[in-house]
């Protein structure tokens, strides 16, 4: 379970630096896509270029260079990161996972990974931020 634990961390940190790298003007042609949805639901969290895979997984590879290959934790990890990811994208699963994420497709400059991500690095959507 260690290891499980620090995939997910290793995954969310860098996860969130490549999101950010995406919105940027000069990588936002290859996540766009993903923002164009009017209405989003679960599937949307595959809704992605196929660059984006490797790219938002680098947080993944540096655990697995640093603490090893744990085969298990390792597919309970990507299993969890689908889940987590298709559940952030639908409105009807707000009780269980909060509407962080749902947020993020509203206004794109804010809340680019998990909440704690965006509340250490200040991109966490308040309210008062968009006024
Ligand atoms: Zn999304
Ligand atoms: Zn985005």
């Amino acid at each position: 379970m260690k290891y499980f634990i620090i995939y997910i961390f290793y995954y969310d940190l860098f996860y969130y630096f490549m999101h950010r790298l995406l919105h940027t003007k000069y990588f936002y042609t290859i996540h766009k896509n993903h923002h164009s949805s009017y209405k989003i639901e679960y599937l949307d969290f595959f809704k992605v270029n196929l660059f984006e895979y490797p790219l938002s997984s680098i947080g993944l590879y540096i655990a697995l260079y640093f603490y090893g290959i744990y085969i298990y934790q390792l597919l309970m990890c990507i299993c969890f990161i689908c889940l987590r990811g298709m559940l952030e994208h639908d409105n009807k699963f707000v009780f269980i996972v909060g509407n962080h994420h749902l947020y993020h497709h509203k206004y794109i400059y804010y809340n680019y990974g998990e909440y704690w991500t965006d509340y250490i690095f200040g991109t966490l959507y308040k309210i008062k931020n968009i006024q």
